[in-house]
């Protein structure tokens, strides 16, 4: 089933990748508790960069493209990538935010059909993507309840409050562990 309240959340609170999955708290206090470490001085993006590695050349340090061959580039550590974050591939242009996995040696090239193609998200498969898709197309929905007949609305609103008795910024409700925690990682047949 899908679930909006959960995907909104993730794309508040969420970084996924193939192998990594970040979780942060959000900016909006009625949502988050402020940070009380200085996470945000380091990561200004809240996330860990994607990984980029950085090669010398006669003009400077340049990342390599993905298909190019790595030998003679470097992942720095983490402070060195956050220090050379602008130092990018020329394909980093064609994508709206950087994936995460550009680099991950099994997704050469393979990344696209994971993108969602109205923000430019990354997933780590085709069904997280278009699970989190429907969250576009989810403004028509709000749209259409809004020209309900006055005379409807009693009714209608009494048991859409019993449904959102939590109200949409808090947590997502969790009905199965197993099944949220494993979702995105399984291709639909
Ligand atoms: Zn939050
Ligand atoms: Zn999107």
């Amino acid at each position: 089933m899908w679930d909006e309240l959960s995907e909104t959340w993730k794309e508040k609170h969420l970084l996924q990748s193939q192998y990594f999955l970040q979780i942060t708290k959000c900016d909006d206090q009625s949502c988050c508790r402020p940070y009380r470490s200085s996470i945000r001085a380091i990561l200004p993006g809240r996330f860990i960069p994607p990984p980029v590695p950085v090669k010398q050349t006669r003009h400077g340090l340049v990342a390599p493209e993905p298909d190019e061959t790595l030998i003679d580039s470097h992942y720095g550590s983490l402070f060195s990538r956050i220090a050379l974050s602008a130092i990018l591939p020329q394909c980093a242009k064609t994508f709206k935010i950087f994936p995460f996995d550009l680099y991950c040696p099994s997704l050469i090239g393979k990344l696209q059909p994971r993108i969602c193609p109205v923000c430019g998200m990354y997933f780590p498969s085709q069904k997280a993507k278009s699970s989190h898709t429907k969250l576009h197309t989810g403004a028509k929905f709000v749209e259409v309840s809004k020209r309900i007949d006055e005379e409807d609305l009693d009714t209608i609103t009494s048991s859409v409050q019993k449904d959102l008795a939590i109200p949409v910024d808090s947590l997502p409700i969790i009905h199965s562990v197993q099944e949220w925690a494993t979702v995105p990682w399984i291709e639909e047949n």
